[in-house]
């Protein structure tokens, strides 16, 4: 048995951004999947999400740290106690609470899978993506297989009896997936699959009977680069007619990597077709498997995005409640006297900034991810057209974002974590030293946070002719107006009105430059750009969430009589609710003063001219 983690999850402000900021079990009831279900259904899977994270996933965590998993002649032993909870996770339904019904899915809706992944990440990453890769795989499955496909694979995947991959990398194919050398030979009602494949999540491991494998790879004769790639499902073990697991299909794991962090994930060099044997199926048509990847890549960087915010949210949890409870010095107004009282660190004013950037960071992420992902269900399924192309827009322009962003600012809350122990926050005894480790893969897979930067900038900004960014500046210039003379946030949203127009300045700058020809200037500053784009909504977002927040807090002062500074700060010191709306707003106001200023210094930076870094390496 694992031992009890300390993991802690913030359902009330996961709730606040659901229903009071999002509305979004209002929003899920437009859509006809999800008409029929209501808030209680929602609260029901969130919270039981909580306790299965907390209860049975949390406590592996250390456990997978401390024991990784192991390789032996092709086979990976996983630790008794990942098995154990992934078995638990598995029968319990979670892996396919989004996926169709038909399969032995749950029809929820993305957004509310969204708030469970985050609890899930949070408590335990390298146990939570055996379960997203598959339910990942099995989408791609439902989306563009064949009816046969679907009947033979689904169900078992679902279930977790069968676990999903994704196989895009090669040795000499990470960020360039068009480089790709593996290579598919028609042969009868299949194709002949031969090559090896790296840093494959969840390839191999003894929580399953059988592997489908996704792989990307180019059938002979096909087109170099991205053009000629196909994609194949490919099983471990070919299955039988009756849907049971048939004969070895030539696929075999040569090696796990030793990492960093996520030990508990397997990470497996996949050697496919070694004997000339490995059958692949191909998945919808040929050379049109990049665009098939493409289109489930949004959910996916969405997934990568929370697993940022989810780490981060654990993290700052502990560096709060360590802060709260650690005794250390005296406050320093009175560091004079010796015989003052010794206060808790969440006394002082330098660990004072670095919980409220946390929380900050933590709560305006979390904000992005849902509301990208509510868009994401809107532009689905929205019965009204307009609306789904608009979700669709912002869905398109904010994934990047949410991807990079959210893994970015993960990483440092993590870091900030440590630095709020101290010496104990870099020791094993206290878990913020793993999620660190743990996090930073988050900024590498899933496309690189550089060629998220790439993408947005090179591709999402100017998408139908900048229409998608026209729209965000839209709904942004719409708040700043209607909020210009808020009585408690009037001067934040003016802030944020200004460096909104400064990244609407840089925008043009970079497509003027491009429309002259160079192209090389604005993509050098592709990484500060997505930066300084990510502060602007997180600081959008977070304002947003202190309007709502502002008017509950104000109600709650009114009903208890509270008209003065002092009975308003007793009443946020006394009653919870009102300290959570008080924080909501100090949140706020603590991004659009203390943290998005950095980007002035990114604008400097971009308008220079400066080429000094650009024209040659080091
Ligand atoms: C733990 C782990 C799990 C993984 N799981 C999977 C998985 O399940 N399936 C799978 O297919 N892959 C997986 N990967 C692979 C991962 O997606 C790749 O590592 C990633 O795409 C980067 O490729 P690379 O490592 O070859 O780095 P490279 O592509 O060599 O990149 C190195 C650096 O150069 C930069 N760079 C490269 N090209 C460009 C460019 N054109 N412009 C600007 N900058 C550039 C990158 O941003 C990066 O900073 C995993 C990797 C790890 C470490």
């Amino acid at each position: 048995m694992a031992a009890q983690s300390t993991f802690q999850v913030d359902k009330r402000d996961v709730s606040f951004v659901l229903y009071e900021f999002l509305k979004a079990d209002a929003e899920l009831k437009k859509l006809p999947p999800f008409s029929g279900m209501s808030k209680n259904d929602f609260d029901m899977v969130v919270n039981e999400a909580a306790k299965m994270a907390v209860n049975t996933v949390a406590p592996v965590n250390a456990v997978c740290d401390r024991s990784p998993v192991q390789f032996d002649k092709g086979k990976v032993t996983t630790p008794a106690e990942l098995k154990a909870a992934y078995k638990a996770y598995c029968e319990g339904g979670w892996l396919g609470l989004t996926g169709p019904s038909d399969f032995g899915g749950q029809d929820l809706p993305g957004v509310i899978g969204l708030a469970t992944h985050e609890f899930f990440m949070g408590a335990c990453c390298a146990f939570t993506m055996y379960g997203g890769l598959t339910a990942a795989a099995s989408r791609l499955v439902f989306h563009y297989g064949t009816g046969e496909m679907k009947k033979t694979y689904l169900e078992k995947m679902y279930s977790g009896q069968w676990q999903g991959t994704m196989c895009l990398t090669e040795a000499g194919a990470g960020s360039a997936v068009g480089d790709l050398k593996t290579t598919a030979k028609k042969s009868g009602d299949h194709y002949l699959i031969s090559g090896q494949k790296i840093f494959i999540s969840a390839g191999e491991h003894d929580m399953c009977e059988n592997f489908v494998h996704l792989v990307l790879a180019r059938i002979e004769g096909a087109p170099k680069g991205m053009k000629g790639v196909s994609l194949f499902l490919v099983p471990k073990y070919l299955v039988k007619g009756d849907g049971s697991v048939g004969a070895y299909n030539d696929v075999q794991c040569v090696g796990i990597e030793h990492k960093m962090g996520i030990k508990g994930s397997a990470t497996c060099t996949l050697s496919f077709g070694e004997e000339g044997k490995c059958q692949g199926f191909l998945i919808g048509e040929e050379h049109r498997g990049i665009q098939y990847m493409f289109l489930m890549m949004n959910e996916a960087r969405i997934g990568v995005g929370i697993q940022g915010t989810g780490i981060a949210a654990a993290a700052y949890l502990e560096a709060l409640r360590y802060a709260n409870e650690r005794i250390q010095g005296t406050d320093i107004e009175q560091f004079k006297n010796v015989d003052a009282p010794r206060v808790p660190i969440a006394k002082h004013p330098d660990v004072r900034r670095m919980l409220w950037t946390q929380k900050a960071y933590v709560e305006g992420c979390r904000a992005l991810l849902y509301q990208t992902a509510l868009w994401a269900d809107m532009a689905q399924f929205h019965p009204d057209e307009d609306e789904r192309n608009k979700a669709m827009g912002m869905l398109e322009l904010m994934t990047p974002i949410c991807k990079a962003y959210c893994t970015d600012t993960g990483f440092k809350v993590t870091e900030l974590a440590i630095q709020t122990f101290g010496g104990y926050g870099y020791c094993q005894e206290y878990p913020v030293e793993q999620y660190m480790r743990d996090i930073k893969i988050a900024s590498i897979y899933e496309g690189t946070n550089g060629i998220q930067a790439m993408d947005l900038l090179g591709r999402k900004v100017s998408m139908k002719g900048g229409m998608y960014l026209m729209t965000f500046l839209n709904d942004l210039n719409i708040f700043c107006d209607q909020h210009a003379g808020h009585p408690v946030l009037g001067n934040f949203v003016k802030n944020l009105t200004e460096t909104k127009d400064k990244l609407a300045g840089v925008t043009m700058h970079f497509g003027g430059l491009g429309m002259s020809g160079d192209q090389l200037y604005p993509i050098y500053h592709a990484a500060p750009y997505l930066a300084f784009f990510g502060d602007v909504v997180i600081g959008w977002l977070l304002l947003r969430m202190a309007v709502v927040a502002q008017e509950k807090l104000d109600r709650l002062c009114a009903d208890n009589c509270c008209t003065d500074d002092d009975t308003k700060r007793k009443l946020c010191a006394d009653n919870s609710e009102a300290k959570f709306y008080d924080g909501k707003v100090r949140a706020a106001k603590f991004f659009i003063s203390q943290l998005m200023p950095r980007v002035l210094g990114y604008e400097q930076a971009m308008m220079s001219g400066d080429r000094s870094g650009l024209d040659v390496a080091p």
